[in-house]
């Protein structure tokens, strides 16, 4: 009499961080284990898609955020209500999260102990007692730490939609207008998408240098598109001004107002004063010591991995490149496929006890500094191979009417409920 074959368990995958990366990672792992073609890398036309094994598996998403924020769109989500409203969507309300494969807890993951493959995270809500997450493979995609009004600190829609309600309606009452300080590729987002989305509003983007993006190694021939475009939106810009402080003053009117002191002896009165001026910290203070580079970022192959069946994706992980959402979400993909090969060689070697093939791992190359920068009703965008182009098809090529909602909310498919298992 033959015996039934024991249920396979479920293979545990923890992700830190919901967002470009870590969603990726974890849509296209589910995609891979289920023999389906990964969406960030559907087959060639005319070229049949060759499912590999199947796997139970058990995703875990753990993060601080009760939704998904689409950062990128952060410049619009400040100057206008409705796209806040719609830049944050609730995983639970988000239809490629639900299945049974996908588990979202808000919450911090506070250190993890890769020997031991045990991570330990404090939940947010009623029950904030710190809990043990055991698993089998492990995906860092915390990103970068940013201060607001960069990157919004609320973890709830909620608490969001009122602080950047406050934002938008302080800033559109500025009297004196609005000033931004910082020329990097957010300031100049900040101030376009406010200026393009309230005109009468004036608005000002200070930067200490001569150039924009003065920190990015990209051609002056970004730089200066890209202050040709603000000044097309009616941004008065002011080049060479460093910030030296800042106090509250009265106007003519008795009302108050800032008054904005350069260190070249230069002043202004503006309505109020928005900092856009940190490249934020990675966001690893979970990690073990050693896996951090003196800044805090990932030391990772070009296979993703910082340890054995540990990867690391996204803003947070060191390598080359300006970080984008593109390269998280690229780098998300490439970080399962590699979890779902090493899965195939272990199961190989446990059922037909045969040795561990090497695994095909996709690795990483050099990525070039390149960029896409919206201005208004336009962008600039430059990649070594194509140079520079900008104009309103840019625009409508790189982010579509929603500063790239859109493009990554189908990229990634989170608006379609997951396909079953292929039979
Ligand atoms: C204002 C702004 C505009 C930008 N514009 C563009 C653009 O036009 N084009 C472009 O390509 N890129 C742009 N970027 C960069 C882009 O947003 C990042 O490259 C992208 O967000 C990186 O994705 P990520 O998944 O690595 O991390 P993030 O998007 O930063 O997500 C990290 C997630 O991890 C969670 N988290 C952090 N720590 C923990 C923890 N300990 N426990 C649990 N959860 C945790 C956070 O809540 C967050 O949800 C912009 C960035 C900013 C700030």
């Amino acid at each position: 009499m033959g015996s039934i074959p024991e249920p396979q368990p479920a293979l545990r995958v923890i992700i830190v961080g919901g967002s470009y990366g870590g969603l990726s990672a974890a849509l296209n792992l589910q995609d891979l284990c289920h023999g389906l073609p990964p969406r960030d890398s559907p087959p060639a036309v005319g070229t049949e898609f060759v499912p590999g094994p199947q796997f139970p598996i058990d995703i875990t998403i753990v993060d601080e955020r009760d939704g998904f924020y689409h950062l990128i769109g952060s410049p619009l989500a400040l100057a206008s209500e409705t796209f806040a409203q719609k830049f944050w969507i609730k995983y639970s309300d988000m239809p490629a999260l639900q299945s049974p494969d996908i588990h979202v807890l808000q919450g911090s993951v506070t250190s993890v102990d890769p020997a031991r493959k045990i991570a330990i995270y404090t939940p947010h809500g009623n029950n904030t007692v710190p809990a043990e997450l055991a698993y089998d493979y492990f995906i860092a995609a915390a990103g970068l730490r940013r201060p607001w009004p960069v990157v919004p600190q609320s973890l709830r829609k909620k608490e969001f939609l009122l602080k950047t309600g406050e934002h938008t309606r302080s800033s559109t009452a500025a009297k004196h207008g609005v000033v931004i300080v910082g020329g990097g590729a957010v300031g100049v987002e900040m101030a376009a998408e406010l200026k393009h989305t309230h005109p009468s509003l004036p608005v000002t983007l200070v930067h200490s240098h001569s150039k924009l993006l003065s920190s990015e190694p990209l051609p002056d021939e970004v730089k200066d598109t890209a202050l040709e475009l603000l000044r097309e939106t009616d941004v008065t810009v002011l080049m060479n001004h460093r910030l030296e402080r800042s106090e509250e003053e009265v106007d003519g009117e008795g009302g108050k107002c800032v008054r904005v002191w350069f260190a070249n002896g230069e002043s202004l009165r503006a309505g109020r004063v928005d900092l856009a001026v940190s490249r934020g910290r990675p966001a690893t203070g979970f990690l073990p010591a050693e896996v951090l580079d003196g800044e805090g970022y990932v030391k990772i192959k070009a296979d993703l991995s910082f340890a054995p069946d540990h990867f690391a994706v996204g803003d947070l992980a060191k390598w080359s490149g300006i970080k984008r959402c593109g390269a998280a979400m690229h780098m998300g993909y490439y970080a399962v496929h590699n979890i779902h090969q090493l899965m195939a060689v272990r199961e190989r070697a446990a059922t037909a006890g045969k040795e561990e093939k090497e695994p095909k791992f996709l690795e990483l190359g050099e990525i070039p500094p390149m960029i896409g920068l919206a201005v208004g009703k336009k962008a600039v965008a430059y990649w070594p191979e194509r140079g520079v182009s900008s104009g309103e098809e840019v625009l409508s090529a790189f982010f579509g009417e929603d500063l790239g909602f859109s493009i990554c909310w189908n990229h990634m498919r989170l608006g379609t409920a997951p396909e079953g298992k292929v039979e």
